[in-house]
């Protein structure tokens, strides 16, 4: 029994922060502000349709589908990102649907990247891109954004995490087959400009690299911003890999639809990797996401849109969380796009001390501590960051703020925190 049992392509990313910290939060905390994902419902248009699939007359919404997509989600997907980008899109070859955002993240790097191959990537980063990008055999090869301290007495925004223009640039090699741009950005809320969109955009047609687009977050933009999709820019469509989620889009995240958008040229080996793997998603979920994309599809820009309703919900939720830290003496660095907002705790250290030269970095540390002590959940901003910089940027937190009532828990918690604080 001395043969290794375990494939060397999974050596070093057996950690995972989603299953340590779901666990945490399971044992500890009455009020998670952790993962990822929204503690009020879904619209009702989209439940319905759920129902409708799967206790409806249409009893073949049992059975398998076509495997690229069911074909009513592929055609509008094709309609409504065909307006978005200002193109024909061809629902059979320029759209395939996937398990959730992350197969089609995986399929993309099963499908391009080879041995030796460098993808570039953005730090903070949503952590599965580094260890897919292992997986596949290639390096991944980082690039931080880097923070502009904010005008005195005003509080940060994810606005002021830059690329640096040259940094950038002596990133791409004659290696790099890819960049990964994630905008809106998780963690930090980041929504990259124009400006900074072009910048990537000229490197990957100077280099000719690919651009995997991870842009589950499309919807959920702030205070008037817009999001650019990359794949618009000169040169970009044929090179870009555009990935969304309805798990995002419609607050749906334990459905698992998600999809890529794209060119045949790249897609035709998405669905290789597609049909030798997972080959079929599940057909109901996708009947509904269909009919939900259907209806704001109609809807689109209105005031009853759900896409125009729920960024303007979130918002306020946002609003209310920046208030609940501040009063706590966290600094809050106000996000233009996502669910999350990343503060600033390097203020607790005499409460809850470093301990020099460990090996945890202190955000960790402080993240276990308040779910322990305080019974409130959040993700340490150093699990967004590679193992060699993660204590580059280790005094700050993520919280979710896609809650309703947890966000008034969290607030009870953060308001007894300061009053206790206060006492001498
Ligand atoms: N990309 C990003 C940036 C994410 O935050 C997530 C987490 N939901 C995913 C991809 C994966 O999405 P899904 O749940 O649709 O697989
Ligand atoms: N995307 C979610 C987040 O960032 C969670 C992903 C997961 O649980 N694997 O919180």
């Amino acid at each position: 029994m001395s043969r290794p049992v375990q494939a060397r392509r999974l050596e070093g990313v057996d950690k995972n922060i989603w299953v340590e910290f779901v666990k945490l939060a399971a044992t500890y905390s009455t009020v998670n502000l952790g993962q990822g994902f929204p503690d009020f419902p879904p619209p009702e248009f989209l439940k319905e349709a759920f129902s409708r699939a799967v206790s409806g007359e249409k009893h073949m919404l049992h059975q398998y589908t076509r495997a690229f997509g069911h074909p009513p989600l592929v055609k509008i997907l094709a309609q409504l990102f065909g307006k978005l980008l200002g193109r024909d899109l061809d629902p059979m070859t320029n759209v395939m649907v996937t398990v959730g955002a992350y197969q089609a993240l995986f399929c993309c790097f099963q499908a391009f990247i080879d041995e030796g191959d460098e993808v570039i990537i953005i730090e903070p980063f949503f952590d599965c891109y580094e260890p897919m990008v292992k997986m596949a055999g290639g390096t991944p090869v980082y690039v931080p954004l880097r923070p502009k301290a904010p005008k005195e007495g005003k509080l940060m925004s994810s606005a002021d995490w830059q690329l640096d223009p040259a940094e950038l640039a002596s990133k791409f090699s004659e290696q790099t087959k890819a960049i990964v741009l994630n905008s809106p950005n998780n963690p930090l809320g980041k929504v990259f400009s124009r400006g900074e969109l072009e910048l990537i955009a000229d490197l990957c047609v100077k280099h000719d690299a690919l651009c995997i687009s991870d842009e589950v977050y499309e919807w959920l933009v702030y205070d008037g911003k817009e999001h650019i999709r990359i794949a618009s820019l000169p040169g970009m469509w044929d090179r870009t890999v555009i990935i969304g989620s309805a798990g995002k889009t419609f607050n749906v995240t334990g459905w698992k639809v998600g999809w890529t958008v794209g060119p045949n040229r790249l897609l035709q080996h998405l669905r290789t990797m597609h049909q030798n793997s997972v080959y079929h998603c599940a057909t109901a979920a996708q009947d509904a996401v269909a009919q939900g994309f259907q209806r704001e599809f109609e809807h689109y820009g209105k005031p009853d849109s759900y896409f125009v309703q729920l960024p303007r919900e979130l918002q306020q939720k946002r609003d209310q969380l920046v208030q609940s830290l501040v009063a706590v003496g966290m600094k809050p660095i106000i996000p233009e796009g996502t669910y999350f907002l990343v503060a600033d705790i390097s203020e607790f250290k005499s409460e809850v001390p470093d301990v020099p030269n460990s090996d945890e970095p202190y955000d960790s540390r402080f993240a276990k501590w308040m779910v322990k002590n305080k019974g409130l959940a959040a993700i340490p901003l150093s699990a967004f960051y590679c193992g060699a910089h993660k204590n580059n940027y280790n005094s700050f937190i993520r919280f979710c703020f896609a809650k309703d009532a947890t966000l008034k828990a969290a607030d009870d918690i953060l308001q007894k925190w300061k009053l206790e604080k206060a006492a001498p």
